[in-house]
């Protein structure tokens, strides 16, 4: 009960990114919320500093289960306020403030046990991190209370690829993927604990297990006890939708071997949804920034995963004014997204980064035309999206609610993720609570978001749309 828990952590302590040190006390259920905390923070750009000195602010996950258990964790408060003085105090002994502020007045903040999403919130307000577009998993909005019921989960880290707008490689160094029973293992857990979206993550989701040279785990325990399962993207698709909850994959290149979840999405067991942050469409402009899976035959492929999946949900992200990149290169761009009608998009206007090789790029695009090249861009993209929203009036959907408000509810279909995508708003759905999987019958839409009302039992005839 008061084993303490190591936290795995590597950090590059040169770049000063926001870095949060823990320390983890008590049972298996306080662990998950540390590995909650530990996902998000990451997840919204920070690094665990494996030691007090290196750490911008430090958490105490606690337990208070028994005066001894009490005892270590008051000395571990005392520990992290005597070597850093900047802590965030959580977990079982968080209801005992009292207790906690006569051996350290000083802790930032107290919280008790499950609230992560306080926590987190908690970090980003004691050791503040700006967004960077091209670095962090999450948009800034992300910073906002998560609501149970989705969870990220980040199955590897670094990358292996050299973008020349990105410094990723360079202080997370090359892929290094967690085992798959790790992702199983977590996974499970999650959805135990009532969470009912998978949000898979990393920074080359395609890429995933290439370093482990995918291979096969006999996983011991749990839902797949003495299956198979390699260390590769779709086998670990395949396993986590048999956990009969929504699964969305982030940050998907398009090697060839992204075909074979296409199937997959077919038969049910994850979203037809493609997180593909494409960057641009122009070959020059794709070389000169050293994209990965930069082939030709893109807009081909997805026509052919149109065909096996036709709800099949497309975003990205896209970058205009790349140095060099000219109005023919920008109109090949412009052509190739009206042709390839992608449901999701946003978009950057280049930006140099410190430490990124395209600084030293020559052609560097002026920030008039960046920004008229934006402007066009933003213009084609949300036709195409108030286009596709528009064919959706009158399909009956499933919507999981997101939150509510004194006017409705507000959720989000299979074709939207959490914070980055668009929303369902459901008038006069006050009595719905986050997390509640509701039929709904889409009414109206406008550039981005979805209008429509929930279907009651009987209303629906069953053959919903997805
Ligand atoms: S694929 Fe490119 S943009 Fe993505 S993390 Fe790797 S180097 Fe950066």
């Amino acid at each position: 009960m008061n084993e303490k828990t190591e936290i795995d952590a590597d950090v590059n302590t040169e770049i000063k990114t926001g870095k949060v040190g823990f320390v983890s006390l008590g049972c298996p259920k306080a662990l998950v919320d540390s590995e909650r905390i530990l996902t998000k923070l990451r997840s919204d750009g920070y690094e665990i500093s494996p030691d007090y000195a290196g750490a911008d602010v430090v958490v105490v996950n606690t337990c208070g289960f028994i005066d001894s258990a009490k005892e270590e964790s008051l000395d571990a408060i005392k520990e992290a306020m005597v070597e850093n003085g900047r802590v965030i105090v959580t977990g079982c002994l968080g209801v005992e403030e009292k207790a906690i502020r006569e051996v350290a007045p000083n802790v930032l903040a107290i919280s008790g046990p499950h609230q992560y999403e306080t926590v987190v919130a908690q970090v980003h307000d004691a050791a503040p991190i700006a967004h960077n577009p091209h670095r962090d998993l999450t948009p800034p909005e992300g910073i906002k209370l998560t609501p149970r019921h989705f969870a990220y989960i980040k199955i590897s880290e670094g990358c292996n690829h050299a973008c020349k707008f990105c410094i990723i490689p360079s202080f997370r160094g090359p892929l290094k993927s967690r085992p798959v029973r790790a992702v199983l293992r977590e996974a499970e857990k999650l959805v135990e604990a009532g969470t009912q979206e998978l949000l898979i993550i990393s920074q080359d989701t395609s890429a995933y297990g290439l370093d482990l040279k995918h291979a096969p785990e006999t996983i011991k325990k749990g839902s797949w006890k003495g299956r198979e399962v390699r260390a590769h993207m779709t086998d670990l698709s395949d396993a986590l939708g048999d956990l009969g909850v929504w699964v969305r994959l982030h940050y998907v290149y398009p090697y060839p071997h992204v075909d074979a979840v296409i199937p997959l999405m077919a038969e049910g067991k994850i979203l037809p949804y493609l997180d593909i942050p494409f960057q641009h469409a122009s070959p020059k402009v794709l070389k000169a920034m050293k994209r990965p899976a930069n082939e030709h035959k893109v807009l081909e492929r997805i026509k052919r995963w149109r065909e096996i999946v036709p709800e099949l949900v497309i975003r990205s992200t896209f970058i205009v004014g790349f140095p060099g990149e000219t109005e023919e290169d920008f109109t090949y761009l412009l052509d190739w997204l009206a042709e390839a009608r992608l449901d999701r998009v946003g978009a950057f206007k280049y930006e140099a980064v410190a430490g990124a090789a395209a600084n030293d790029l020559p052609d560097q695009v002026p920030e008039d035309i960046k920004q008229e090249r934006y402007a066009r861009f933003m213009e084609v993209s949300q036709r195409i999206s108030a286009e596709k929203l528009t064919e959706r009036i009158g399909l009956e959907m499933a919507v999981i609610i997101d939150h509510v408000t004194e006017e409705g509810a507000v959720g989000r279909t299979y074709a939207d993720a959490p914070e980055i995508d668009g929303k369902v708003y459901l008038e006069s759905a006050s009595y719905l609570s986050p997390g509640e999987m509701v039929m709904a019958l889409i009414t109206a839409s406008d550039a981005y978001d979805l209008h429509g009302e929930v279907l009651l039992e009987g209303d629906s005839d069953d053959d919903w749309d997805w």
